[in-house]
């Protein structure tokens, strides 16, 4: 029995090198417990038919004595990431038989190290939400507690690292959707830099946000992930990596925003766990500064207007013509509308309507052009804050995993869990998360806090949390 709860990619790689257990028997491992669960939580929408036979391939590496760090290891990937012949739907009936004729760069890179892919997870549909409620597949369910939301969008990722049905994952994150189900399942996740890892093969939502991203047991694991895809490339023209490392100082300054206490909103198991946080920080040596950041309280508005003006232009491919669901109708434009109608959902609609709205002559300039006008506000405050601190601490997110339909019905409540985890997405820089404990009540549900820092500061985000979880 391989154990998979405790198991690292490093852990794994040198077991995979001493002959302990084979890449097949890895992946046969993670697929017999995907058969165990994902029965009820729903994970992943299909475990690949060459799963097994990309094992053997890496178990040929090392044989050949070519491996890498990440040869053999089992990675699951949201269903919104190309995978060349497999299906990628991004969880939406529009896209229920697309095959990807092309590997995003991140998976062509992983390819390249002899990763095996295990299967696709499931998603809210196109990206849009924060509890896998929106996925024309059905909801993902907590492994931690299946009456609750695994968080969103990435939620399948996160579930499936959770159940262990895959030693590493890939999400997506264009508001919040790898760091906000890390944290309500328990994982590490990362928000890299903005444009630092390629967004070549991820279908987009908002493309001036959106970022792929790792979710994982350890801190380790997500900088193994990092390290491996990170990197410009001529097919994202927004991409880019400057390497801006260098000695940390001996005393990190942790800044947090006074106001983030005293926030409606925020579950009292949430904040206590925040202040627990916060001692154990400063007994380990950290220095806590109060920052301001003034324009913060209209991060989430200025997101819900550009995300929407942005999905409603990226989504106009989707017209029943080029690929994916086609409804004849009588004339051309009734084939839009009912192609449109039929493949997206609910949320993929509002988002849409609200996108075109905001974009309309007459409406840009009182919505569209003062949220991005914002968004350079914003911008700057986090700019001047990470002046005189090295990284800023909030919560991952306002409150613990919820109940699965508790906020499905209210878009406003649903969107409100998205508050500490849009500003880094506004503003490009990085921010992880990472698990802080869980709450204190029987129902000992996992929580996060997410540290964010300077664009390309990954290194700075590595330490802390390593720190933090006494990871060495
Ligand atoms: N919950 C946010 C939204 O619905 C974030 C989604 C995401 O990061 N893909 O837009």
């Amino acid at each position: 029995m391989i154990d998979l709860k405790n198991l690292t990619i490093r852990k794994a790689h040198e077991a995979m090198i001493r002959g302990d257990f084979s890449a097949l028997d890895l992946v046969s491992a993670y697929i017999d417990q995907i058969e165990k669960r994902n029965g009820t939580v729903n994970a992943f929408l299909e475990v690949y038919a060459d799963a097994k036979e990309q094992a053997q391939k890496a178990d040929e590496s090392f044989k050949q004595g070519t491996a890498t760090l990440l040869t053999g290891i089992p990675i699951a990937l949201k269903d919104n990431i190309l995978f060349a012949g497999h299906k990628a739907s991004a969880s939406s009936k529009m896209l229920e038989n697309f095959v990807a004729p092309y590997d995003a760069t991140a998976v062509r890179k992983l390819k390249e190290m002899g990763t095996v892919f295990i299967g696709r997870t499931n998603m809210d549909e196109f990206a849009m939400g924060g509890s896998t409620e929106n996925s024309a597949y059905g909801v993902t369910r907590n492994p931690w507690d299946e009456s609750r939301v695994p968080g969103g969008s990435s939620g399948g990722s996160a579930a499936a690292i959770a159940m262990d049905g895959a030693l590493v994952a890939l999400g997506s994150d264009t508001g919040g959707s790898v760091r906000q189900p890390a944290s309500l399942c328990g994982c590490v996740g990362l928000k890299p830099t903005y444009g630092s890892i390629s967004r070549h093969g991820l279908m987009a939502m908002g493309s001036s946000f959106d970022q792929i991203g790792p979710i994982t047991k350890t801190v380790d694991d997500t900088e193994i992930l990092f390290e491996a895809l990170k990197g410009a490339d001529s097919l994202d023209s927004t991409s880019s990596y400057e390497d801006k490392r260098e000695v940390l100082p001996k005393t990190m300054r942790i800044g947090i925003s006074k106001n983030i206490l005293d926030s409606d909103g925020l579950h009292p198991e949430v904040k206590n766990n925040f202040k627990k946080s916060l001692e154990k920080l400063t007994e380990m040596g950290y220095e806590i500064v109060d920052i301001e950041l003034p324009n913060m309280s209209q991060a989430l508005a200025v997101y819900y207007i550009i995300v929407p003006a942005e999905v409603s232009s990226n989504l106009a491919r989707f017209d029943g013509v080029k690929y994916g669901l086609h409804v004849e109708g009588k004339d051309l434009l009734d084939d839009y509308v009912l192609t449109r109608r039929e493949g997206f959902g609910k949320e993929v609609r509002r988002r849409i309507m609200l996108g075109t709205y905001v974009l309309s002559s007459g409406y840009y300039d009182a919505y569209y052009g003062k949220a991005n006008a914002l968004r350079s506000l914003i911008r700057k405050d986090f700019e001047n804050a990470l002046e005189t601190v090295d990284v800023i601490l909030t919560p991952t997110t306002p409150t613990p995993a919820f109940p699965i339909g508790e906020k499905s019905k209210d878009p406003l409540q649903m969107y409100l869990e998205d508050i500490f985890t849009v500003p880094a997405s506004i503003t490009g820089n990085p921010a992880i998360s990472i698990p802080s404990g869980f709450t204190n009540d029987e129902k000992k549900l996992p929580l996060g806090i997410q540290f964010l820092a300077r664009p390309y500061r990954e290194d700075i985000l590595f330490k802390v949390s390593k720190d933090f979880l006494g990871e060495i």
